[in-house]
């Protein structure tokens, strides 16, 4: 099939079984007519931190947030932060205006999908770079971006920000272009404010099946066969019914944290960035301060023992990661603990002490990186082996890592409109995303990291070597 033009619209937030129930139950008729009747609906596992901005990386760069080196939605860079009359560089939090940094920090040797057409266009999205190409309506698409979200932000009206997302991709495919990547903001943000299966969540998902309805019955005129289609998500999201303060624990043990939005504390020993707000990363100043620290530097501080204990002890904290050494990171819950080794020749080595936190069989042998998705799929943290990986692979990410059970999140104060879900996590419900293409493929899986070089493969243009996904197939 030669196809003329792309169009990826991603539903953000939409989570994997709450979609495949309204599919199911013919809720959404136009996604099942017009992309799965004749094309594919697909499992798909999303990328750690399962969250809105990193998680689109893959999306539009075919590599993970962790080799972007943008791991979170909020980061601190040990080994660049400089502070300058009380002014800070060095860290990051993508929420709000800051979020165009994001196409910024990922590195030029990746190249962008918008790069690959010629008329491309970016709607709602913070991964708009517009370098080598000129992204059509870009500063338009800001201004416009800020005004409908801070609108949004504030009546919590965010069904008329993806009506005029939806208004966009039309008029913009009415003109012509060739690659239309849209972000739909609705789900996502309904669900915080409310619950996954909300009645309010679930009509949004229906609001969307019909603008993929109004988009065909456009397309019918400008060439329907020949536009490739995907629908995709980015994360899920779970029900949080009690937030834990990781930013007031650490004050409980006497630290002086740093932490969006109070930034401007000079006299910090501890940093703590959370992401979801399912997700979060500390950094201790001490005794490594200008690098991550292994977990051994870490501990040889009393007080950092006691502080990781504390947290491995508190209801709510599901598991914590840290490194142990290049290439080997240890998983922890209170029940076990699992070191992974990631060896130069793809294979793993596993060393479990108790039981293993990531919940798979750790006794079969000559376990390889290749197989890890299928050794995961079916525990409560689906590819969860390569995706800490992946993260543990940015200097970004913090010394330890902090996962919320479900129901729970890490962040307290400081957020308004209170999140009554949340995501970032490793576990199922925020992995799990559906993807949806016109396109008929064989598999009935794939990562989002993958979609990428399918786009390229069905428009014949060379696969780059430096991403991480492979063409589905
Ligand atoms: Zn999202």
């Amino acid at each position: 099939m030669n196809y003329k033009r792309c169009v990826i619209l991603l539903f953000d937030g939409a989570r994997y079984d709450v979609f495949k129930d309204l599919l199911h139950s013919d809720r959404l008729p136009n996604i099942q007519r017009y992309l799965v009747n004749n094309g594919s609906f697909l499992k798909g596992y999303s990328s750690l931190c399962t969250t809105t901005g990193p998680a689109h990386i893959p999306f539009i760069y075919g590599i993970y947030p962790g080799t972007a080196n943008v791991p979170g939605i909020r980061w601190f860079d040990k080994a660049n932060i400089k502070t300058r009359f009380f002014m800070k560089t060095g860290l990051r939090s993508y929420v709000g205006p800051g979020s165009y940094y994001m196409g910024h920090d990922v590195s030029n040797e990746y190249k962008p999908l918008y790069e690959y057409f010629t008329k491309p266009v970016g709607i709602f999205s913070s991964l708009d770079k517009n370098h080598n190409i000129k992204i059509i309506g870009h500063k338009r698409h800001r201004i416009q971006k800020a005004l409908y979200y801070i609108y949004a932000h504030y009546t919590h009206r965010w069904g008329s920000v993806d009506k005029a997302a939806c208004r966009s991709v039309r008029k913009y495919l009415n003109r012509g272009v060739d690659f239309v990547f849209s972000v739909f903001p609705g789900i996502d943000e309904i669900t915080h404010l409310n619950h996954p299966l909300h009645q309010k969540t679930l009509e949004q998902y229906q609001v969307l099946d019909k603008f993929v309805g109004n988009m065909f019955n456009d397309l019918k005129n400008e060439g329907e066969e020949d536009t490739l289609i995907f629908m995709v998500s980015d994360h899920g999201l779970s029900q949080t019914h009690k937030h834990i303060s990781v930013v007031e624990l650490s004050k409980k043990e006497g630290y002086s944290p740093v932490y969006y939005p109070r930034i401007f504390n000079n006299k910090y020993d501890i940093a703590i960035m959370e992401s979801g707000n399912a997700m979060a990363f500390i950094y201790f100043m001490k005794p490594v301060r200008d690098k991550p620290a292994f977990y051994d530097e870490i501990i040889s501080i009393d007080k950092n023992k006691i502080f990781i204990e504390k947290i491995l002890d508190q209801d709510g904290i599901d598991i914590i990661a840290y490194r142990l050494e290049k290439s080997k990171i240890c998983v922890r819950n209170k029940h076990g603990q699992l070191e992974i080794t990631y060896k130069d020749d793809g294979n793993l080595s596993l060393n479990p002490k108790g039981f293993n936190p990531l919940g798979f069989n750790v006794n079969k042998e000559n376990l390889s990186l290749k197989d890890s998705l299928s050794i995961t799929r079916k525990t409560l943290y689906p590819d969860s082996i390569i995706q800490l990986k992946q993260l543990f692979n940015s200097e970004r990410t913090g010394d330890v890592v902090v996962f919320a059970k479900l129901g729970y999140d890490l962040r307290d104060k400081h957020e308004w409109p209170e999140h009554k879900s949340s995501h970032g996590s490793p576990l199922k419900a925020h992995m799990e995303v559906p993807i949806c293409t016109n396109l008929n493929l064989k598999s009935g899986s794939c990562r989002i990291v993958d979609i990428f070089p399918t786009v390229l493969q069905q428009f014949n243009r060379k696969i780059p070597e430096n991403i991480d996904g492979n063409a589905i197939e």
